[in-house]
């Protein structure tokens, strides 16, 4: 079967944001297939991601109860898995993952000596808020403010402030026999500082190896509790993807999507609305 790289934009949302931001994929998924291997072509698929403001990822991430953007970061090719947990203040967790992975003797670095790490290999202070996210953040202060009295009532009016958003962004390649996936996020809202997600846990919210490939967004803590990817992953082979990945969506009821790639299929679902694009590689 030909190479080809899938991404999303995040499971949740509306119609229109995900025609708009599936727009956006595309353009982003032919940038990026012009990289050479399988793992350069998905992490510079996310990095692009990152760099959007429509994407909670990178620039134009959520914004953490505490006031602070902490970010987490993954990539996964063949035997290789980095990751970056609550970065903070840099463009592009993506590429301190990179480094992470090609630099240093860890799988994953978090908070403080993530960023230290970054700053010592050249990323630079970087401020990830836009206006959208501060104003998303002020009223969000508001409702829990109001709400100040029950902590169970400050949190469910906070969450709805989620929809807001197109959530993680995650890439998904097959090339010349090779796998790699890479994903990043923001995280959900409402979302203490300190909180991690699914994102930088490898078989969680991302799982690669020979088998195939597999991205997934939605909330993390439902999905570290299944072991979302590496549970896809295993069933690699066994039956046909689309089935493999219509029966773990069918175990969720929040929004939630799953991409996937396989040596001859590439499936694609989502119990919400998600952006997606597929684009064929070289
Ligand atoms: N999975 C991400 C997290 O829980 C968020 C998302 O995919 O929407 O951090």
């Amino acid at each position: 079967m030909e190479n080809i790289l899938i991404l999303h934009g995040g499971a949740g949302g509306s119609l229109e944001v995900q025609n708009k931001n599936s727009e956006a994929l595309r353009k982003i998924g032919k940038d990026a297939s012009k990289m050479n291997t399988v793992e350069e072509i998905v992490i510079e698929a996310v990095r692009l991601m990152e760099n959007d403001t429509r994407f909670n990822a990178g620039t134009g991430s959520v914004i953490r109860v505490d006031g602070s953007v902490q970010m987490d970061a993954a990539v996964m090719s063949g035997n290789r898995f980095a990751s970056v947990i609550s970065i903070e203040n840099v463009k592009n967790p993506i590429l301190v993952a990179r480094d992470v992975l090609n630099k240093s003797p860890h799988s994953i670095l978090s908070g403080d000596g993530a960023i230290r790490f970054a700053r010592k290999l050249g990323h630079d202070p970087y401020d990830p808020r836009t206006e959208r996210t501060m104003e998303v953040y002020r009223k969000m202060k508001e409702a829990l403010d109001k709400n100040s009295q029950d902590e169970t009532a400050r949190y469910s009016t906070f969450r709805k402030y989620a929809d807001l958003y197109s959530d993680t962004v995650g890439a998904i390649a097959r090339k010349d026999g090779n796998f790699a996936a890479a994903i990043s996020t923001g995280g959900v809202l409402p979302m203490l500082r300190g909180r991690v997600g699914d994102c930088p846990l490898p078989g969680c919210g991302i799982y690669a190896g020979d088998k195939g490939a597999v991205a997934v967004s939605g909330n993390g803590e439902e999905i570290i509790r299944r072991m979302l990817s590496l549970s896809v992953y295993l069933e690699i082979g066994k039956k046909p993807l689309q089935e493999i990945l219509d029966t773990h969506i069918s175990n969720f009821n929040s929004p939630t999507g799953i991409i996937a790639v396989s040596e001859s299929e590439y499936s694609i679902v989502t119990n919400a609305y998600m952006a997606t694009a597929v684009v064929d590689l070289l």
